[in-house]
């Protein structure tokens, strides 16, 4: 049950300090002491600001293969995993941690960014996700092999329907991109129909498609893809784009 998740009431409650020691932001010393700013290096809800917003979401991230791939090679960007499994959460987190370590600046072998950029929470996105994310905040929301509860009966439970696809659509920005992988066809025909079904959403073809390093690492790097991967199994891939909202009447 969800008794006991936590989450922020709203975005800007969130504590993002914890989560990404490295871009909570110091207050300048040259800034004068009657500043506001000078004296309030928290906001009004008593969290530290950040000199970053989190833009890349890993839904149902599992045990993180996705986002320690895609740290280094997007050093400028927080990434964050959301679990909704307390221990698959926790072990992200402390992944994390360990690799900032092992990769620190003094280290022998630094990458780019020293994965400050990755963290994880624990998280129901079938119901918090606007909780966590403000309007138009993200660019990449990645859905890697979701659990495809296949019984008709169980397909509310789908991590993409109407009502998800118009919460996605929210924190996204125009030109932010959902990306889908499966091995299960009729999830992916599922995923397919309702985002192409959705008037936020355009589906993404042809060269922009081949040319997205996101949807080769997707492609390779999750847990579950690699699994597929060893059975020889297919992968389907669907990616969409978040359109630009029509102009008021
Ligand atoms: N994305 C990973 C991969 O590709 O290796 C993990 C895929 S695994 C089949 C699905 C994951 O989604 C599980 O770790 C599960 O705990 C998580 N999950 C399922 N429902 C969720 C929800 N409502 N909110 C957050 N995570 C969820």
């Amino acid at each position: 049950s969800d008794h006991d998740l936590t989450y922020p009431e709203i975005p800007a409650a969130m504590n993002w300090g914890d989560h990404y020691p490295a871009y909570v932001a110091t207050v300048p010393a040259a800034v004068p002491k009657d500043d506001p700013i000078a004296t309030e290096d928290r906001n009004e809800y008593g969290v530290p600001r950040m000199t970053k917003q989190v833009e890349v979401a890993d839904i149902g991230c599992g045990f993180g293969g996705l986002l320690f791939a895609l740290a280094p090679k997007m050093p400028e960007t927080l990434i964050l995993g959301l679990e909704i499994r307390t221990s698959v959460t926790e072990f992200v987190q402390e992944k994390a941690k360990a690799l900032r370590v092992q990769h620190s600046s003094d280290a022998a072998e630094t990458v780019p960014g020293g994965y400050q950029n990755v963290s994880c929470i624990r998280a129901n996105t079938m119901k918090f996700l606007p909780n966590f994310f403000e309007k138009a905040q993200l660019s990449k929301i990645f859905l890697c092999f979701p659990d495809p509860h296949f019984k008709a009966r169980k397909h509310k439970a789908r991590i993409v329907s109407t009502t998800l696809n118009s919460e996605y659509a929210f924190v996204m920005r125009p030109g932010g991109k959902v990306y889908t992988i499966t091995d299960v066809e009729d999830l992916h025909m599922w995923m397919v129909e309702h985002f192409e079904a959705h008037p936020s959403f355009g589906r993404v073809e042809g060269d922009e498609l081949e040319d997205d390093e996101a949807v080769k690492v997707m492609t390779t790097e999750t847990e579950e893809g690699k699994k597929v991967e060893r059975n020889g199994g297919k992968k389907f891939v669907a990616v969409f784009k978040r359109l630009e909202d029509p102009p008021w009447p």
